[in-house]
């Protein structure tokens, strides 16, 4: 929770009407675009002057959520959104701990403004960067922090059929579908208020997973083809080429859940993908586990990255073969 000072702070801030900007991190998933829109629809009905900013493109299987065409794109228009940045007079970063998430560009915009800042977020080892911080690691998705923030404000009557269904959507995306275990009673009793108002709950988790395209699937197909066993290490691991992503018309969003099949196989309790960059020049990498192996500290010692226990990212500047040999030695000295 947040504390009550700094909950009297943030209302007396949002008492008369105020130029607002929500921020998600650099790559936003569900839970990211969901509590950004989330966040948004309640200021709205307040009479702020609300924009989401979000640093890159969202992926399309999120393009549904409501005016979500309206979130602006800090690298796509670069002049416009700085100009609202800087005449913001609140800002709202969430579902991210620091601010080189938003990448270098928005960073830089973000790093010079003095404005007061709020950030609600679950990852571990928040840098001190806002004026009120929210962050909590028990919480399985910042959804269920905003949730329980808009109560804090005693905003709860706002939260209508269209905040619930952001709110929904970070929560069903980040808890695998309520299976991860930070999903607890609270997180189950959050969802239930959520479909008593009126969300079409079934009809979004179709939304979100069965709208892939024929292309996604052959992708996945290929990708379950490159899967590594490594059973001396409790690991698995996948690799995808750019060739192979151009192969099958990769878009944003396609490789969105392929490295939890590395979990899958019975008595594996790492797994990764490894996906080129060609452009970027990086190998953007996902780790998951299961039980104590800590990802977060695995992506933050050896891939210049973070996360969170059981489910991190990070990334390798080395070409896919040198990242994949690096990994393996790594896990000889590590995971015995
Ligand atoms: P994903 O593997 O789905 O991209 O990310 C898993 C989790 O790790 C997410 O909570 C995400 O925010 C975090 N994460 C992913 N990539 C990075 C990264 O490069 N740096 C840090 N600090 N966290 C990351
Ligand atoms: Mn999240």
């Amino acid at each position: 929770m947040m504390q009550i000072h700094e909950i009297e702070a943030i209302k007396s801030i949002l008492a008369t009407p105020k130029k607002i900007t929500i921020v998600p991190h650099r790559n936003p998933d569900g839970d990211a675009m969901g509590s950004t829109l989330g966040l948004y629809h309640i200021l709205k009905q307040l009479q702020h002057d609300v924009v989401v900013i979000a640093p890159n493109e969202f992926p399309d299987f999120l393009a549904w959520l409501p005016e979500s065409e309206k979130v602006l794109i800090f690298e796509r228009s670069f002049d416009t959104c700085k100009a609202i940045l800087e005449k913001s007079e609140l800002i709202f970063t969430l579902d991210f701990n620091a601010l080189h998430r938003t990448g270098d560009q928005m960073e830089n915009a973000l790093k010079t403004l003095t404005v007061p800042s709020v950030m609600i977020d679950h990852h571990q080892a928040p840098d001190g960067y806002a004026t009120y911080t929210f962050s909590d690691t028990a919480y399985g998705s910042t959804c269920e922090m905003v949730y329980d923030f808009i109560h804090q404000l005693s905003l709860e009557n706002l939260i209508n059929k269209t905040v619930a269904t952001c709110l929904y959507t970070g929560i069903v995306t980040d808890s695998g579908s309520f299976r991860f275990p930070k999903t607890t009673s609270a997180t189950h009793k959050c969802v239930a208020d959520l479909i008593e108002k009126g969300i079409n709950n079934s009809e979004i988790h179709n939304l979100l997973f069965d709208n892939s395209s024929y292309n996604r699937l052959l992708l996945l197909g290929k990708a379950l083809q490159n899967l590594k066993m490594l059973p001396e290490y409790k690991t698995t691991y996948i690799t995808l080429t750019q060739d192979e992503l151009n192969e099958f018309g990769h878009q944003k969003g396609d490789t969105e859940g392929i490295v939890n099949y590395g979990l899958s196989i019975k008595g594996i309790d790492f797994t990764a993908i490894f996906i080129e960059h060609k452009e970027e020049g990086i190998i953007k990498i996902s780790f998951r586990s299961q039980g104590d192996f800590d990802v977060n500290q695995f992506a933050r010692n050896h891939f210049n990255g973070g996360g969170h226990i059981n489910a991190a990212g990070g990334k390798s500047f080395s070409n896919l073969d040198e990242t994949i040999q690096q990994f393996i030695a790594i896990l000889a000295t590590e995971k015995k």
